[in-house]
C-alpha cells in the first residue's frame, strides 16, 4: 500500500484508503507530478522522502508553460475533476 500526502493541505492520499480519490496503477517515481484533488496544488513525488513534496519556484514556472499540467489545472478550477 502506498500513502501519500498532499504537502499543501495535507490530505492523505493511499491506493486502498476508505476515502480514496484516485487509483495508484504503478508505484510512484522520482519526478512524478500529482494533482492534489482536495486543493487542486501540483506536487512532485519524492523518492527520497518517500511522499510528495511541494513544487520548487523553478519547477513551477515550468509547470506553467506545460500545456497539459494548465488543462489539468483548468478542469480542476471549473469543477470538472471534482468528486463528491
Ligand atoms: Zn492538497
Amino acid at each position: 500500500m502506498i500513502e501519500l500526502t498532499c504537502p499543501s493541505c495535507g490530505t492523505a492520499v493511499s491506493s486502498n484508503a476508505p476515502n480514496a480519490r484516485i487509483a495508484i496503477e504503478r508505484l510512484p517515481q522520482e519526478g512524478d507530478y500529482a494533482l492534489c484533488l482536495h486543493c487542486g496544488e501540483i506536487s512532485i513525488f519524492s523518492e527520497e522522502r518517500a511522499n510528495l513534496r511541494r513544487t520548487s519556484e523553478a519547477e513551477e514556472l515550468e509547470l506553467e508553460q506545460d500545456k497539459e499540467i494548465r488543462s489539468y489545472r483548468n478542469a480542476w478550477r471549473a469543477g470538472a475533476l471534482k468528486i463528491r
